[in-house]
């Protein structure tokens, strides 16, 4: 299949293969020839499979067939993103895809100032990219007109109602024309019921196209678990990290406080890191996504929602520093590795207390995922827990009486006896 079979004009097809796609992806030889008909869409499509050039590519085609007559400051495809990182992605790939066309793209995203966001809207743009929550601000300064959009494009669906935007999403919803004069795209990694009720309130009878069956892993990604003990987590990761030369890793964790913590410690092993979540600046989230992407920072750290859309080229590895609480999450993060194309994979750290997650992940993604148990990293019963902890009672009140410990001969404080190493030993370690 060739993206000139689609239908695509010459200027599309040009944007394309400037950017060196040679085919079409699944999502794209599906999605494309159904929204150039005019249909709408409900798209099971994952991270990585190339959705954003699969519903960019024709909606700029039918905006450059059909001209309109638009009142000043007046939008015709409006595409909602759950997060700023996300939104950025998605006007950047429609500025590239656009670029021999003549539409004017905007992107709005909060955290930032206002002030040039309205300028550049007063300029008029007819592609508008925009978080839920800013978009709302602009709607009701006035400083944007949505009842003439023409397009409207959900992306990652599943994503805004976890973050909460459903009220949100309802009220912009409002201000657009009746669903009948507008075509609806819904862009969903997965599909709990709530994304179905959405879909069938606000899209017009739509098609079905699912790149890959729900809930499951892009098959490009090798997936494996590493059980250790909490207190372990970060010395394996390091390790991990130097023993395997990885050069470029993305680890998530499940806040944003672990997020900070585990950066400082793995920077104090010599690792270049930086953080990203939500209580960082729009400014300092983008310096550290680019520092990551240029390769200037070896490991960037990350909560779920400041790392949803993130589009980094051939990204080889990715860490579950934490499994996420929502089984559906997993998907998302390892999503980021394996794209288009290229291998990837995603290596999770689990510890005992973690099991009934891991379960969840398995039942949602329908596969059990490899265990491997690293040399030196063995967990710990329980009682050899308590053991642990009396000995290290035992040589905490030994340190505090150096003296005393130097009379009776004995060291101040012990060493780790076992150096860490891999393991060729793969076994199910959490099996109930
Ligand atoms: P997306 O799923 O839209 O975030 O796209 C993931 C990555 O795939 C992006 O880096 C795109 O540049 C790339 N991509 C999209 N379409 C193609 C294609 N047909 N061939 C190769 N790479 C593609």
């Amino acid at each position: 299949m060739s993206f000139e079979s689609l239908g695509l004009s010459a200027e599309l097809l040009r944007a394309v293969s400037e950017q060196g796609y040679t085919e079409p992806t699944a999502i794209q030889t599906q999605a494309i020839p159904m929204i150039l008909e005019g249909q709408d869409l409900m798209a099971g499509a994952q991270t990585g499979t190339g959705k954003t050039a699969g519903f960019t590519l024709p909606l700029l085609q039918r905006m450059s067939e059909a001209a309109v007559d638009r009142k000043p400051r007046s939008v015709r495809a409006l595409v909602l993103t759950p997060t700023r990182e996300l939104a950025m992605q998605v006007a950047a790939s429609i500025e590239t895809y656009g670029r021999h066309l003549p539409h004017r793209s905007a992107v709005i995203f909060g955290g930032v100032k206002i002030n040039p966001q309205i300028s550049k809207l007063r300029q008029g743009v007819e592609v508008l990219v925009a978080t839920p929550g800013r978009l709302l601000d602009h709607v009701q300064r006035g400083t944007i007109d949505l009842s003439q959009v023409e397009f409207l494009v959900l992306d990652e669906a599943d994503r805004m109602l976890d973050m909460g935007f459903i009220h949100d999403i309802r009220r912009i919803l409002k201000c657009l024309p009746a669903r009948e004069n507008r075509q609806n795209l819904l862009f969903s990694a997965t599909f709990p019921k709530e994304i179905k009720q959405l879909a069938s309130q606000y899209l017009n009878s739509p098609q079905l196209v699912e790149a890959a069956r729900n809930n499951s892993t892009v098959e490009l990604i090798e997936q494996r678990v590493h059980p250790v003990d909490k207190s372990r987590k970060r010395e394996m990761l390091s390790h991990l990290i130097g023993a395997g030369y990885w050069k470029q890793v993305l680890v998530f964790t499940r806040t944003k406080h672990g997020a900070n913590r585990l950066a400082r410690q793995l920077e104090a092993d010599g690792l270049s890191t930086t953080a990203i979540h939500g209580n960082k600046s729009q400014a300092a989230r983008t310096r550290a996504l680019s520092e990551f992407k240029q390769g200037t920072v070896r490991v960037l750290v990350a909560t779920d929602i400041a790392a949803r859309g993130l589009d980094i080229d051939q990204l080889p590895h990715v860490v579950n520093f934490d499994l996420p609480n929502v089984p559906e999450d997993y998907v998302h993060r390892i999503g980021r590795t394996g794209r288009a194309g290229n291998e990837g994979m995603a290596v999770s750290l689990v510890s005992p207390d973690e099991s009934k997650l891991l379960r969840s992940i398995e039942s949602l993604t329908g596969q059990e995922i490899p265990q491997q148990v690293l040399e030196g990293y063995e967990v710990t019963t329980r009682a050899q827990q308590e053991n642990a902890r009396n000995n290290h009672r035992k040589s905490s009140q030994r340190r505090r009486k150096p003296a005393q410990a130097k009379r009776h001969g004995r060291p101040a404080a012990r060493k780790p006896a076992t150096k860490p190493g891999y393991s060729s030993v793969a076994s199910r370690c959490f099996a109930d």
